[in-house]
């Protein structure tokens, strides 16, 4: 295993336990396909768990996928639907984190405070971002397979 929880400024997050070269997978993403039905029923807080994998489904995203923090400039990405990989090269204790945006196409919105220059401060869906990053996004294969669909 290449990461461990800990606690960090944004409650608990995943972090390097050695260095990690660019392209390794460093988690396979698991969990129960629930629908926006399902999703609506929850409080804001389980329903922030809920990882959007189509128009009406998701993953009730399980630990540890789901206790890995957003970047606005993330070091990993979500691959083929399924596998966080590294999108650079990540140094032993650095925190491993995700764009979420690159998996989001509803109307959620999140506060960001991840202190990246390159901040939106408002996390929102995929096409809120900035065309050039949806781009690199794109190229680097880390945008969820119902919103490529969308946007190509
Ligand atoms: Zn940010």
């Amino acid at each position: 295993m290449s990461y461990t929880i800990k606690n960090c400024r944004f409650g608990r997050g995943i972090f390097a336990t050695r260095n990690i070269s660019k392209g390794e997978t460093i988690i396979t993403i698991t969990g129960p396909i629930i629908t926006q039905k399902e999703v609506d029923k929850r409080s804001d807080k389980e329903a922030a768990n809920a990882l959007q994998i189509d128009d009406d489904l998701y993953i009730d995203f399980q630990e540890p996928g789901v206790l890995v923090n957003h970047s606005c400039n993330p070091n990993t990405g979500i691959s083929r639907d399924t596998f966080l990989i590294a999108i650079k090269d990540i140094s032993v204790e650095e925190e491993i984190t995700w764009d979420y945006s690159t998996s989001v196409d509803t109307g959620w919105t999140m506060r960001c405070a991840c202190e990246e220059k390159s901040c939106r401060k408002v996390v929102k869906d995929f096409e809120s971002i900035p065309i050039n990053l949806q781009k690199k996004y794109l190229k680097q294969g880390i945008v969820m397979t119902y919103i490529k669909k969308k946007v190509q």
